[in-house]
């Protein structure tokens, strides 16, 4: 299975930034591991065109669950697929935080992307609390079952879950090695009995403060297949040491 890294640039960078970001990244992308890049939507289409001669797919942040129609302000991922988009992050939990999105509403936004062809990256995590009450496996099973409720068709090229604690997400707490691993394997378990045959293949990617530092500790562990990334994203020089090009 070939390692995966996301960059999740979030509402950052102004399009120079991205601009210099492609020149800097792509040259010296040696595709050791997979790149792709959810820029602002309004820059995905900079970014795809930018990182087309190495295959570094671009992607968005979040995706409507309708194709077309009166729905301000959102993205179809019919569009999306049309202009050349490879996935798009579903229910990260910024968006659960401050958009109410929930495991529910993610299950809409994932069929209908499979559906079209667009790559689903499907985000859970527990918080904190969750955590230190001893929910953690639950809470994952249960944002699991409803998020990929009615999810069917999928295979290990067009489903990938996203393992991202919410408290480590750019507050510089990483989940150790070993607490990370023990919520993939878990995650590959659920997925294998959901998805008999495929889910055992899907790649599973860790999130939460991984940066050139920690990232191949990380990495080396059984059931972690990449990374969803937020800051160590944004430069250059990070990103490609986070994609094993030093
Ligand atoms: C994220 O936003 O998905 C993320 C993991 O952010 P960071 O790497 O900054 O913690």
């Amino acid at each position: 299975m070939n390692k995966l890294m996301i960059a999740n640039w979030k509402m950052n960078n102004v399009v120079l930034d991205c601009v210099r970001f492609m020149e800097d990244f792509v040259p010296k992308f040696s595709a050791k591991r997979e790149a792709w890049i959810a820029p602002q939507a309004l820059h995905f289409n900079l970014v795809r065109s930018m990182g087309e001669p190495k295959d570094v797919k671009a992607g968005v942040q979040n995706i409507s669950d309708q194709l077309f129609g009166a729905y301000t302000g959102e993205t179809s991922p019919k569009t999306l697929r049309a202009m050349g988009g490879h996935f798009a992050i579903i229910g990260h939990s910024e968006r659960r935080q401050y958009f109410g999105e929930t495991s529910k509403s993610c299950a809409l936004k994932n069929r209908t992307c499979l559906r079209e062809g667009i790559v689903a990256v499907y985000c859970v995590g527990e918080t904190l609390a969750e955590r230190d009450a001893g929910q953690t496996l639950s809470i994952i099973h249960d944002q699991l079952l409803q998020g990929l409720n009615d999810v069917h068709g999928v295979n290990p090229e067009n489903l990938v879950v996203a393992y991202e604690p919410v408290w480590a997400i750019g507050t510089g707490r990483t989940a150790t090695p070993a607490q990370a691993q023990e919520v993939h394997a878990f995650i590959r378990k659920v997925l294998s009995e959901k998805y008999p045959g495929v889910g055992d293949k899907m790649r599973i990617l860790y999130g939460g403060s991984v940066k050139p530092d920690n990232v191949e500790e990380l990495l080396s562990q059984k059931d972690i297949d990449g990374g969803l990334v937020g800051g160590a994203s944004l430069k250059a020089k990070d990103f490609l040491a986070l994609c094993g090009d030093k």
